[in-house]
């Protein structure tokens, strides 16, 4: 068996001994004698996965008591619909939500949420290409906005909020975290809303983390399907129709995981690490470049461009012939892109950073 270093920003890369596990348990589920996937969502043995997996996630982000987490599917671009239609219920008429336009994400954010509201983009970095995070001092919020919603860490463009934002009065601060969630610290009790498509930092594609304050739960808009109006997720426990029982099975072991690594305190160390180690090859010379202002860059989903970029093709040949995978950029910015979360390992890291040197130096 081959295993190579996989720097995709998702669906991602998993911790190897979490595949083992669901490997070793895959025709027998703890003397079930099930596959989880072929469990009942509403029997005994469901129900302690998804209670697990739901308590080891409270306790990793140290979620408050007066949140919900829930487990939908969807996606996180599902999540741009089911925000407004879940949040706009509560604001006045003709409500306003506030958006910081940062990269790709916040922007088809921004697109969706037009569908449902006025839109003020209070502050935007494309006129720069999106190579930093506008500072909160001059961002042009709106007085009783129903909610901001920001995207703390753009996948695409590799920039990564080092602050949580502030909101006055009602406005609820919304924050797409899915391709950083569970890889820093962050005091959840600042946020009304956190989402997060699992494919990048939690486990497979098709199951999105909802953290959601309670005050909140109830008030959708008449039009948001009951399968999507988080009341009703919340009060079934994520069943009121079926969850993505097998995808909430490996994001519990990837959280038992991450437990056993020290939490998520002792995974920011390491990726703080690992996102230095990489930056620091990236600016040795100028044969590569990354063009994100450095207080803004992402630890998590870094792009990088070759000075001479006729040598894109063979740069990722290289990588491939020492297994080094999936290092192409987002086809909407070009370049390259590693994705170095929480299940990619230092020795990843260095292996990237000894094929940069190598290939920088012939
Ligand atoms: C991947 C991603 C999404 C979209 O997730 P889907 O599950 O494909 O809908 C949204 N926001 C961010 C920040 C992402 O990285």
């Amino acid at each position: 068996m081959t295993r190579i270093y996989n720097f995709s920003a998702g669906p991602a890369v998993l911790p190897q001994p979490v595949l083992e596990q669901a490997a070793a348990e895959m025709l027998d589920w703890h003397g079930s004698g099930m596959s989880v996937m072929e469990m009942s969502h509403r029997g005994p043995e469901f129900i302690s996965i998804y209670r697990e997996a739901e308590a080891d996630l409270r306790e990793l982000l140290r979620v408050p008591a007066n949140y919900k987490i829930l487990f939908q599917q969807g996606g996180g671009l599902g999540q741009n619909a089911i925000i407004p239609m879940n949040l706009l219920g509560r604001a006045g008429p003709d409500p306003v939500i506030d958006f910081v336009h940062t990269g790709s994400w916040s922007g088809k954010s921004i697109k969706e949420a037009r569908r449902y509201a006025r839109v003020n983009v209070a502050a935007s970095s494309e006129a720069s290409r999106f190579d930093h995070i506008p500072p909160q001092d001059s961002w042009r919020l709106t007085p009783g906005a129903a909610y901001l919603h920001v995207c703390t860490n753009e996948t695409i463009d590799g920039v990564e909020f080092q602050f949580a934002p502030t909101v006055q009065g009602d406005t609820v601060l919304v924050a797409d975290m899915s391709s950083h969630i569970l890889s820093r610290r962050i005091d959840v009790s600042q946020y009304g809303v956190i989402f997060g498509g699992a494919q990048k930092n939690i486990g497979p594609a098709g199951v999105t983390v909802v953290i959601v304050r309670e005050d909140l739960l109830g008030q959708a808009l008449p039009i948001c399907p009951s399968a999507f109006d988080w009341k009703n997720v919340a009060d079934n426990e994520s069943m009121y129709n079926t969850p993505p029982t097998y995808g909430i099975y490996i994001a519990g072991l990837v959280f038992k995981w991450l437990k056993a690594q020290g939490g998520v305190d002792a995974i920011e160390q390491r990726n703080i690490e690992k996102a230095k180690l990489l930056y620091a090859a990236l600016d040795a010379d100028d044969f590569y470049q990354n063009r994100v202002a450095p207080e803004c860059r992402s630890r998590m989903t870094i792009p990088f461009y070759l000075r001479d970029e006729s040598l894109n093709e063979s740069f990722l040949a290289g990588a491939k012939a020492r297994g080094l995978l999936q290092l192409k950029g987002h086809k909407s910015v070009g370049g390259m892109r590693a994705s170095i979360y929480n299940a990619m390992p230092i020795e990843g890291v260095q292996a990237l950073v000894d094929y940069l040197n190598e290939f920088a130096g012939r």
